[in-house]
């Protein structure tokens, strides 16, 4: 129970439900109280035991962060190489590597895995990880310094001698069964639980070999997934993870809309686009379409998209059958207006989609009532003005997220950063060449990201198993279908 009179203030919507913690400077981190002002989606309610855990993991970031003796203390240990007992803190770092929402996820897996062991999420800074979001911890940084005195930590691969999979294959560590090996564990263990992970690396996801990790004073990991999924096989985190997530669907929603706030300049990116289009429509529909530099542009897809659309009266049907020419919207367009961002590497199918919807949308929708002159045209908005490509992404995945109803595509990390936080279930298309022909698009079974890389394996019986089988609520997902997600 909580006490009342702290009640009405708690539950503030500005602060999520009680995900986030009130006090922080408002002036460098706008994004953090305002966006919910800006989602009519409130979004799932967290579990008073998360939130419990939440307060307890920013006590331990500011006690064992960047700055305090106690950080001082384990770099020192973990340059003499020598593995403390004990440690007074442990930390899990990082690795940024891919794609923003390919960094995203991994970051949120890590910090998932920090509370479920007692460690101290820290985030390689590379790759723009220290230019697009404010801190998420008060009053310390979840950015690893960068005199960490591990030269090249980035670049530990699969090839690394400090990886788990490695000191297991080599015997550099050995594990008795119970997780106790005799011999005190490495001060630093690298697990690699990327996509090209090895048989070895996988023993990451059985109970035995996390008994003898949860010694290491310092792990550092590199993914490019979302391992969430993973963890929920674990038998000695289910409980826990358990009682965080009573709703298994909503797990990177609360992570994401935890620890993911748009610094100020992306902040800036999305309010004025927002203002400009989004605000006053009534309906507000995202569509997110990825496609790579090399490929052609597709008329298929645009068909694709319009099919999905119109099928689930998504967006108005404004096209004439075999009609190519714009039309216009009712004059009333601006009550009944549909609006939303097109994201896409291309600009071809934004202005394709545009030139069908959208000019006619954004002008009854927002045109009108923003004011002040300050709008962006649809081009700044597709080069946004600002330098850096990752805060154009960052601001068009946020955009998307503001949405009612999304369509992505399919095994895409930015689609599902955008749906996560949300909290929609996105319409989701598939490549067509693995798609029924009458099913442009389907609707997903949870919010949740897809682990594209889940162990086939079963720790017991040592050997291939469906770990789609385990727990029932971890299933195989829709676009992906080797992978597993949370529903
Ligand atoms: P994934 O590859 O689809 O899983 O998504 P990632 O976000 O991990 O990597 C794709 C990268 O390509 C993004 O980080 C962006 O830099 C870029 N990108 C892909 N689609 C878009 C888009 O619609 N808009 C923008 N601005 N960038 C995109």
């Amino acid at each position: 129970g909580l006490r009342r009179g702290s009640d009405a203030f708690f539950l503030h919507p500005r602060l999520l439900g009680g995900l986030l913690l009130d006090g922080f400077d408002q002036e460098t981190c706008h994004s953090r109280y305002q966006s919910a002002m800006y989602r009519r989606n409130s979004g799932r309610q967290p579990s008073s035991y998360l939130i419990s855990k939440l307060r307890r993991q920013e006590a331990l970031q500011r006690r064992c962060g960047p700055g305090t003796a106690a950080y001082r203390n384990a770099v020192e240990q973990l340059r003499s190489g020598e593995s403390v007992a004990s440690p007074e803190c442990k930390y899990i770092v990082s690795i940024s590597y891919c794609g923003l929402g390919n960094r995203i996820l991994a970051a949120a897996s890590a910090f998932l895995y920090a509370v479920l062991t007692d460690r101290v999420v820290l985030i390689d800074p590379s790759n723009d990880m220290d230019e697009l979001f404010c801190e998420p911890f008060p009053g310390t940084t979840w950015l690893m310094p960068r005199d960490f005195p591990v030269a090249g930590y980035t670049n530990f691969s699969v090839d690394s001698a400090e990886s788990y999979g490695n000191m297991v294959k080599n015997r550099v560590v050995r594990n008795d069964g119970a997780g106790v090996s005799t011999a005190p564990p490495p001060a630093l263990v690298y697990v690699h639980l990327n996509n090209d992970y090895t048989d070895h690396d996988r023993l990451f996801y059985c109970d035995e070999d996390q008994r003898l990790l949860r010694r290491v004073q310092w792990l550092v990991m590199r993914t490019n997934s979302y391992i969430v999924p993973g963890l929920f096989l674990l038998a000695g985190f289910r409980e826990e993870l358990g009682k965080l997530f009573p709703e298994p669907d909503a797990v990177f929603h609360h992570l994401g809309r935890y620890l993911f706030h748009p610094n100020n300049l992306v902040w800036g990116l999305v309010t004025r686009y927002y203002e400009a289009y989004l605000s006053t429509a009534q309906k507000r529909v995202g569509i997110q379409v990825r496609v790579f530099g090399a490929d052609s542009n597709s008329p298929e897809l645009v068909e694709q998209i319009t099919t999905c659309t119109q099928k689930n009266s998504l967006l108005p049907e404004v096209l004439g059958a075999g009609s190519s020419e714009p039309m216009t919207l009712p004059a009333s367009g601006r009550r009944n207006s549909t609006a939303g961002p097109v994201t896409s590497l291309k600009s071809w199918y934004y202005e394709r989609i545009r030139s069908m919807y959208w000019e006619n949308a954004a002008a009854a929708g927002g045109g009108g009532g923003a004011g002040g002159g300050q709008q962006p045209s649809h081009e700044e908005y597709q080069h946004f003005g600002a330098k850096s490509h990752d805060a154009k992404a960052w601001a068009e995945i946020y955009l998307l997220s503001l949405t009612d109803e999304l369509v992505t595509t399919g095994k895409s990390t930015f689609g599902y950063v955008a749906q996560g936080l949300a909290g929609v279930r996105p319409w989701v298309m598939q490549k067509p060449w693995n798609r029924l022909a009458d099913q442009p698009c389907w609707r997903d079974v949870s919010m949740e990201p897809c682990f594209h890389r889940p162990p086939y394996y079963d720790c017991q019986l040592k050997r291939w198993a469906d770990p789609g089988k385990v727990v029932p609520h971890v299933q195989h997902c829709g676009d992906v279908s080797w992978g597993l997600k949370t529903v």
